[in-house]
């Protein structure tokens, strides 16, 4: 196929490739080499690349210009396409056929304009992050005005196209511009500055700003709000790492992350991009995460690269009613100039590269992510979302680093689009927990009790990986330890325990004995229980004065530690108020719905229908005010509130426990709590059984399976809390599949407890599909309960070690259904080959072993052959992506000649070379069984491949062995081929 032709048929993923990021970048770096291989004439470009038209247009009238240009043209541009993207075989077009380089012209031309134009990418290059500096050297010497300037620095811009533009500007100049700016970039050289690193010197205003924000921002900073009310813990002694995670289809999305590679390179996806979102469920750390980094950058031990850093939190901006303009919303809610406002933000607007905003909770905000209202001038004024909108998108003050918060549910496709990059927030690893829980206790003893006792209820230590549950439990360490045997198992329980601890701890006649505390504080819970149920549906989690009062909420209730006065930034307003922590509020929310007489029958209902609480008939004052109605929808929670109404909704599951029923003796009378209780048991299950008829209907031959819906997860939780085994088996008793797929179900250890304390009572074994979640080691430990109902578990990318693979095999092997097991992508080395070989030996109908991509050497292979030396049933193993090298495939081989069941081995990518294709022809040879060999990316040569076809020429069993990309040459594979047709490459 000619190269044109090839331009031709793959127009669809040429466009794809050049335009799916949304960004123009691509397309403009395809120009720059055409430009600078002189293939384009100018007039050309500028046909191509109009300003304000829609990117695919653009891209397609390149590819029409190319087409007609012909074969020659064809050919570079598919060569400037290759380097440009370079992973662009991967996005489903071939570019083979293409020249594979290009030729690159004299370094120096004849004149200097021409220069400019055949070093165009390199141009681009150079120049971003100096082009102020450039622009300066065009101005002191007359060439430019500063209108030309300021056109050049256009904030809408990103600072490649900022580049291209000043080379566009000086090419209309003429050839003394196009000197000059030579003569700059080439003195920035000879300084041995890189001018990317350029670094201005700020004003003296500026510098006075600069220390003014940092004492501030260090000082709303270091200490942490949960200890407000009880003492002050200063956020240096209490913090510790949570686990930070780049989303699993990412390339570098191995190891782990540190705080400042939130704004790193790592991860990023889309280059064009300012807006990283750091995303985790309520109480994984989010604020706090933000409020280390802000502490961090005030100190002056982190983010120096940034001169300025503006926190935000959207749960504030809520209450913003005016319209602003970006200035007025960085010096009126972070930090006020008292000198030169003007030069300091003109300083900001010309250095965006060294200003980072920080948005915590956007997930509070109360209008949803929208890129509708464009806005780009930072002097008009706008709705503080508009603004917040645009300023993620980088309409608004381009090239600013932007850190953004959010719980996973509140991001949509339409905020993907704009992010450089997302990390997840994965709360604590074990030695975290063991790291707070230390850091909590000054001494040790205590301490050392506290982690005794997780270690024996581990439903509790698994909560424990929620940052929020650790704190709660750290703090009720006295009821934790003296309460034996009933100790917590749901999330309900932690919560109940902190409300006992935060009531008795100010009750005057110290603890009540049993379970007459909360009839003691009765009027307290239903006080803030209605100003949290009243606002909770409404995106409302600061209270002022009036709310209070309106819910009754005096200053006794106050002094409980529940609420905390806000922070506020530019605080000049009354005392507002919030609780400690949203999911507290959700908690007091359903308390009220479980206890108040004032509630409306359809309450439960609606809250776990996810309707909007305000049609329970309860008329509050916020409503109105907190809700603007174009924001409204019909009935419907928003993308916002849904994660709220869900935990309530999980904890009136749990208050309603039966477990919970003396708690409420003398608050509520026993049949009101009855009818409730059935009202939830019946929501549950008509929940569950709406999940249950999406299950399509299976093709014939296939296996039943259900891929879970939003809300599963949530509802298995909701059992769970309810901790009555009765609901659990009864829910369980209509699921019939086969199959249960739960992947990117944002599932960790607290989820897994739930999901084995309901999935256990399946009436049938199950395939269980857990790849790409968070379950970790503590979570496979949670899992065994339920082991005994899998016959297939699924854990592709789950962060699991040795250790979770010790458990659970341990648990594995008496599992008569357990047959089936994927690993790929964890964190398993040499070191958990002997469990398996143990399971291997000693379970003779298990079927398929799959530990793809970890870190398994021939000493693992060793071992894994140990166990297939003994064992008569295996048929599927995999290795893709270890590192078991020609010793391993020979251990692997030795034993597996003789399988009589193996029908899949995968050895691919593990450093085999024609040694160990030697030793595999003797599997090949003798095999009765086996049908498929994948030995992709090896480095078998010749030798190697000789053996395997003279074994095969034994063997009409094997049907495919795949051996692309190992040591051969094109002739080699091609003359392969012919001997062989089962030989892939
Ligand atoms: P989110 O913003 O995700 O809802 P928060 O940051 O508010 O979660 O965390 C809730 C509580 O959990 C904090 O108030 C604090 O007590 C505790 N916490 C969270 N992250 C950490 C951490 N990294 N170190 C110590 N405590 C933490």
């Amino acid at each position: 196929m000619s190269v044109q032709e090839l331009v031709l048929k793959q127009r669809t993923e040429i466009l794809h490739a050049l335009c799916s990021s949304g960004s123009a970048e691509h397309l403009e770096q395809v120009l720059d080499v055409l430009l600078a291989e002189e293939e384009l004439s100018w007039e050309e470009y500028q046909n191509v690349q109009v300003p304000g038209r829609a990117l695919y247009t653009n891209a397609r009238q390149l590819l029409d210009l190319v087409y007609t240009k012909g074969v020659d043209t064809c050919g570079l541009f598919l060569a400037a396409l290759k380097q440009v993207l370079p992973e662009a075989k991967g996005v489903g077009f071939s570019l083979t056929g293409c020249r594979s380089s290009l030729e690159g012209k004299e370094e120096y031309q004849s004149t200097s304009s021409q220069t400019l134009l055949t070093q165009r990418p390199s141009l681009v290059r150079e120049l971003q992050g100096c082009t102020d500096g450039a622009l300066q050297a065009l101005l002191i010497s007359g060439l430019f005005t500063t209108a030309d300037c300021d056109d050049v620095r256009l904030p809408i811009h990103t600072p490649s196209q900022q580049a291209r533009r000043l080379l566009d500007h000086v090419r209309s100049k003429g050839e003394s511009a196009a000197k000059t700016l030579l003569q700059y970039i080439q003195q920035k050289q000879e300084s041995g500055s890189t001018p990317t690193q350029e670094k201005p010197t700020p004003p003296k205003e500026f510098v006075k700003y600069q220390k003014k924000l940092s004492s501030s921002v260090s000082a709303q900073s270091c200490f942490l709000s949960t200890y407000g009310g009880t003492s002050h813990m200063s956020l240096d002694d209490i913090y510790t790492e949570g686990q930070l995670e780049l989303g699993h289809d990412c390339a570098d999305a191995h190891g782990s992350l540190g705080l400042e590679d939130i704004v790193g390179t790592a991860g990023t996806v889309n280059e064009e991009a300012d807006t990283v979102l750091v995303s985790g469920e309520a109480g994984s750390g989010k604020s706090t995460l933000l409020q280390r980094l802000h502490l961090l950058w005030a100190r002056g031990t982190a983010l120096q690269d940034f001169l300025l850093l503006f926190p935000f939190s959207c749960r504030r901006l809520n209450s913003e009613q005016r319209e602003l303009s970006v200035q007025e919303l960085l010096f009126q809610h972070c930090c006020w100039p008292d000198r030169e406002q003007e030069e300091i933000f003109q300083f900001i607007l010309d250095h965006p590269h060294l200003i980072l905003f920080t948005f915590d909770g956007l997930d509070e905000l109360k209008q949803s992510f929208s890129d509708e209202h464009r806005l780009c001038c930072p002097t008009q004024r706008a709705p503080v979302h508009v603004l917040l909108f645009n300023l993620i998108q980088g309409s608004l003050m381009k090239g600013v680093r932007k850190v953004v918060t959010s719980r996973p549910e509140a991001v949509g496709p339409l905020l993907k689009k704009h992010l450089r990059k997302e990390v997840f927030l994965k709360g604590f690893s074990p030695s975290g927990i063991d790291c707070f829980v230390k850091k909590h206790h000054s001494d040790p003893a205590v301490a050392a009790k506290v982690l005794g006792s997780l270690q024996t209820n581990t439903a509790l230590l698994g909560l424990c990986h929620s940052p929020v549950l650790c704190w709660i439990v750290s703090q009720c360490h006295k009821e934790l330890l003296g309460c034996g045997e009933g100790s917590p198992q749901t999330i309900t329980d932690v919560y109940l325990m902190i409300l006992q601890h935060f009531l008795q701890r100010q009750s005057s006649q110290g603890s009540t004995a049993g379970s007459g505390w909360l009839h003691e504080h009765l009027q307290t819970v239903l006080h803030l229980g209605q100003l949290a149920f009243e606002l909770i549906g409404t995106t409302c989690y600061i209270f002022s004065g009036a709310d209070l009062e309106t819910c009754g909420v005096t200053e006794k209730d106050i002094s409980m530690g529940f609420l905390i006065q806000s922070k506020d930034m530019s605080s000049t307003r009354s005392k507002r108020y919030e609780f400690l922590h949203v999911t507290l509020q959700c908690f007091f929310a359903a308390l009220y719905i479980v206890l108040s007489n004032n509630t409306d029958r359809s309450t439960i209902p609606k809250l776990f229908e996810l309707k909007d609480l305000k049609e329970t008939g309860l008329s509050s004052a916020c409503f109105g005010s907190c809700l603007p109605s174009t924001y409204q929808q019909e009935g419907e929670a928003t993308a916002a509130e849904t994660p709220n109404l869900q935990i309530t909704a999980t904890f009136v599951s749990g208050l309603l426990s039966q477990r919970h029923q003396s708690l409420w003796l003398h608050c509520c009378p026993s049949a009101v709590m009855e009818k409730r209780v059935r009202q939830v048991v019946r929501c549950l299950s008509k929940g569950m059984q709406k999940h249950f008829k999406s299950i399509p209907q299976p093709v014939e031959g296939e296996k039943k399976s259900m891929h879970a819906m939003p809300g599963f997860v949530w509802l298995i939780k909701c059992i769970y809390e309810m901790q009555e085994s009765r609901i659990a088996k009864d829910a369980m008793s209509k699921l019939e599949v086969d199959h249960l797929k739960l992947t990117y179900c944002n599932i960790g250890p607290v989820e897994c407890t739930a999901l084995a304390y309901v999935l256990q009572h399946l009436k049938n074994p199950v395939g269980l599909q857990l790849d790409n979640n968070s379950v970790g080691d503590v979570g496979v430990e949670q899992l065994l309960p339920c082991m005994h109902i899998c016959n297939s578990l699924y854990l592709r990318n789950n962060n699991i070690t040795d250790e979770g693979i010790r458990k659970l095999i341990a648990k594995g092997i008496q599992c008569d259904n357990f047959r089936k097991i994927a690993l790929f992508n964890n964190q398993l080395t040499d070191a958990c080959t002997q469990h398996f070989s143990h399971l291997l030996k000693t379970k003779q109908n298990f079927l398929a072993l799959r530990l793809g991509n970890n870190n398994i050497t021939a000493e693992g292979a060793k071992q894994l052959a140990e166990g297939l030396k003994f064992n008569h049933s295996l048929q599927y193993l995999g290795l893709w992506g270890n590192k078991i090298g020609d010793a391993g495939a020979e251990a692997l081989a030795q034993v597996l000649e003789s399988s009589n069941t193996l029908v899949w081995l995968s050895l691919a990518g593990n450093g085999v070379g024609s040694r160990g294709a030697r030793a595999l022809a003797n599997i090949i040879k003798n095999s009765a069984s086996l049908e498929e060999i994948w030995l992709i990316e090896n480095c078998i040569t010749r030798a190697g491949v000789e053996c395997l076809i003279q074994a095969l020429e034994h063997n009409t069993h094997v049907k495919s062995i795949c051996l692309r990309n190992n040591d051969l040459t094109p002739e080699e594979v091609e003359e392969m081929t012919q001997r062989e047709s089962r030989l892939i490459f």
